[in-house]
């Protein structure tokens, strides 16, 4: 298949997609988080196209996008009142939220679970494009199954090519990180995907928020999730990655105790200079926002330096470095040691 290059800046480029995906087409778009793969999210057919292109696992439902309020009423069954608190705090932003599924979505989208998954994007790109097609859009990230989540135009390039029918530019994503997803579909309110907006927002705003385990954990095989993406493994780099939690100082002397051909570090832009391996800086280590743009990037970087191993340093696990450490412990298929 063609795959089509826009660039946002140029004229007529939002139309020119927009008009793609009317007509049931592929198109990755960027957002403030990280870059999505988008289709109608009312065209079952354009909506299993999605799948197929990402290699998707056809159990892992799609997030859908809107570029007003207004579009609600045609996705969900209701609006409770916790997401309608969240939404006038957070929305548009980088939060999703799953509540009752109304039956224009079909089941494709939502992997034929009662509910839906949506977020009100703020990237001006996203939402222009949304609005100039006036529907929602489905959209997982816009990567191949498994490989890190793509910040870039040109990480977009290099997994989609061929594979999608246009590919539109917007710059980097400044987030960096998926999404928050907060579940509705149940009693109470659950956190599925730590992101941006941090559970302590998500707790001043509307009380009390449980958290799936599989945000911090492994889960037991065939075991039932709320969040079917969290299963899978993830942003999975070529090399074996160990996630070390230890201060500054224990990280350096364990990795320089390591230093072996091969062996890099994936640590903070302070611990560099002192550390005696290849090293890849995934932003400060007082930063979660910085660690939170760049840990995809900085994971694509490794798999291309050809690293055997790896070691990365842990984040704090507290506001924006929770979503960090959540994607960096799957980076590392749960293999964590403690100093
Ligand atoms: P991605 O768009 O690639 O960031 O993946 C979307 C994430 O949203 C996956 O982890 C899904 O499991 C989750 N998700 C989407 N819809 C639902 C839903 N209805 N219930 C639970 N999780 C959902
Ligand atoms: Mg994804």
């Amino acid at each position: 298949m063609e795959t089509l290059l826009f660039d946002s800046k140029n004229e007529g480029a939002v139309e020119a997609v927009a008009n793609i995906l009317k007509n049931g087409g592929l198109v990755a778009i960027p957002t403030e988080t990280v870059y999505g793969l988008a289709a109608n999210a009312f065209d079952e057919k354009a909506c299993a196209n999605i799948f197929k292109a990402k290699g998707r696992p056809g159990d892992n439902p799609l997030i859908v996008h809107i570029s007003s309020l207004n579009m609600l009423g045609d996705i969900v069954e209701e609006f409770p009142e916790k997401a309608r608190l969240l939404a006038e705090k957070f929305w548009p932003g980088p939060l999703t939220m799953i509540m009752k599924k109304s039956e224009k979505i079909p089941n494709v989208t939502s992997a034929n679970l009662p509910s839906v998954a949506v977020r009100f994007p703020a990237h001006p790109v996203a939402r222009r494009i949304i609005e100039e097609t006036g529907l929602p859009l489905a959209a997982p990230s816009a990567n191949l199954s498994g490989s890190p989540s793509p910040t870039s135009f040109e990480h977009c390039v290099h997994d989609l090519m061929g594979r999608v029918d246009a590919i539109i530019d917007g710059g980097p994503s400044s987030v960096g990180v998926e999404s928050t997803i907060i579940s509705f579909a149940g009693e109470k309110p659950v956190l599925l995907r730590p992101g941006y907006v941090t559970l302590e927002q998500l707790r001043e705003t509307i009380g009390e928020v449980e958290v799936s385990h599989a945000v911090l954990e492994k889960l037991e095989e065939g075991e039932k999730v709320l969040s079917p993406g969290m299963k899978y493994k993830h942003y999975a780099p070529k090399a074996q990655v160990t996630l070390v939690k230890a201060s500054s100082e224990d990280y350096i002397k364990y990795v320089n105790e390591h230093a072996e051909e091969g062996i890099f570090a994936l640590c903070f832009d302070e611990e560099a200079k002192k550390l005696s391996v290849s090293t890849v800086c995934y932003g400060s280590e007082f930063s979660d926002e910085e660690q939170a743009e760049h840990i995809f990037e900085a994971l694509r970087i490794i798999d291309e330096s050809g690293a055997k191993k790896v070691f990365a340093h842990s984040p704090k696990v507290t506001g924006i470095g929770l979503a960090v450490y959540n994607r960096l412990i799957r980076a590392a298929g749960f293999d964590v040691i403690e100093l």
